[in-house]
């Protein structure tokens, strides 16, 4: 058994505790949580305390692709569509060893900044392996892409292969997903083909959807950057006269299960409605949409919707890292606000709510030390003391020793 006690102690579905403690017993669970003298200290548990740090639930990153570690500050197109055409060159030149060192970095990378959970995607199958070599829990979703509409039935013929073989690492730990990547690299049959596929297999899926100005010019108006790079590959391109949120609507994508909307920045009002009705979460990302230059996710209005949502960081190489406090404050949330939107909002944006995102007796042990007894401004440090995935320790920072080398 675990026992951490620590300064404060945030169940997020309660208010925060002074002088608090977790104990997890040995399935990996949470067995008793409030103040320090309420909660017993069985025989033979490891013990370990914090009196100036915060204990919170782990944190859940609603979208990354972890298989592009090695690619951090690598891209510097300017324009998002040759943004995107690079990030393809860039895979298509790295082998499969280095996409596995990569994932094993990302999935570490997530750990020493208390992330418990991350909703990945990705086209290689690094990350997936990864999570279960590791003992990590995530979402990952395999992404499909194939522009040609020639192309969907060999496209679903790899997708079905990859999920074959990646559908041995699956646990209660680590879901499977599939992800029809884009608008500008998936052709309307394979939306169509992907979408039965997962409502036939039970599969979550999640899309990038309404994210560039460049994006919505090739769903509305067959115009822009997009429409003419798969022109120039021979693919026909027609105006659709709808926006990619209608588009996704109509080819049955939205309503193919568990689906995660990432980006969601350039939705209007009916969007929103379509999105509520729909039923699906939306993967916040505001660092970088930034970067990018995408605009602003009309967030305020589609969590008044009632629409879920959770943040992402995105890839490090749209953003400089996967630090999620700085995706709060850059989505203008802070405090206990902000602790619940990168828990218990970001679990609820993945149908996992039940299990993760709040401490409490019976939920899985997913759980973070920050050095910070407050989660105000400043900000807490973004690096945990310490970090546990269903009772065991992942992450733990070397404390410095004075004196010692
Ligand atoms: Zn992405």
């Amino acid at each position: 058994m675990l026992r951490i006690r620590a300064g404060s102690v945030h169940p997020v579905t309660a208010p925060p505790i002074l002088d608090g403690a977790v104990l997890v017993d040995d399935a990996g669970k949470i067995a008793a949580v409030g103040p320090h003298p309420r909660v017993p200290t069985p025989p033979g548990a490891r013990t370990l305390e914090f009196p100036d740090a915060a204990l919170v639930p782990g944190l859940v990153n609603c979208h990354t692709h972890l298989e592009l570690t090695h690619l951090a500050g690598r891209n510097r197109e300017p324009g998002f569509a040759t943004w995107i055409r690079r990030i393809r060159e860039l895979k298509d030149a790295t082998p499969p060893e280095e996409f596995r060192r990569s994932a094993e970095q990302g999935v570490r990378d997530c750990w020493t900044r208390g992330v418990t959970c991350v909703a990945d995607t990705g086209s290689t199958g690094a990350v997936v392996e990864a999570l279960a070599r590791l003992g990590g829990r995530g979402i990952a979703y395999h992404e499909v892409f194939g522009p040609d509409p020639a192309r969907c039935a060999a496209s679903i013929a790899e997708l079905e292969q990859a999920l074959g073989w990646l559908s041995r690492f699956a646990s209660s730990h680590l879901r499977l997903g599939v992800s029809p990547h884009a608008p500008y690299t998936v052709s309307e049959p394979l939306y169509r083909a992907v979408a039965d596929f997962a409502r036939r297999e039970g599969l979550p899926v999640a899309v990038h959807l309404a994210e560039s100005r460049e994006e919505v010019q090739l769903v509305r108006e067959g115009s822009g950057p997009f429409a003419e790079a798969l022109r120039a590959r021979g693919i026909a391109v027609e105006p659709r006269g709808l926006s990619p949120v209608e588009y996704l609507l109509q080819l049955g994508v939205l309503a193919s299960g568990v689906c995660l909307c990432i980006h969601c920045v350039q939705v209007d009002a009916p969007d929103v409605r379509i999105l509520r009705e729909a039923g699906v979460a939306a993967a916040h990302c505001p660092r970088s949409n930034r970067a990018h230059g995408h605009g602003v996710t009309p967030v305020a209005a589609l969590r008044a919707a009632g629409v879920r949502v959770g943040l992402g960081t995105d890839s490090v190489v749209s953003v400089e890292d996967l630090d999620l406090w700085a995706e709060a404050e850059a989505a203008g949330w802070q405090g206990e606000e902000a602790l619940r939107m990168l828990t218990l909002e970001g679990a609820r944006a993945l149908c996992w709510d039940r299990e993760i995102g709040s401490l409490e007796a019976g939920k899985q042990a997913d759980l973070a030390v920050f050095p910070s007894t407050t989660l105000y401004r400043p900000l807490p440090p973004s690096a945990a003391l310490l970090t546990v995935v269903a009772g065991r320790v992942v992450h733990e920072a070397r404390a410095e020793i004075p004196g010692e080398r």
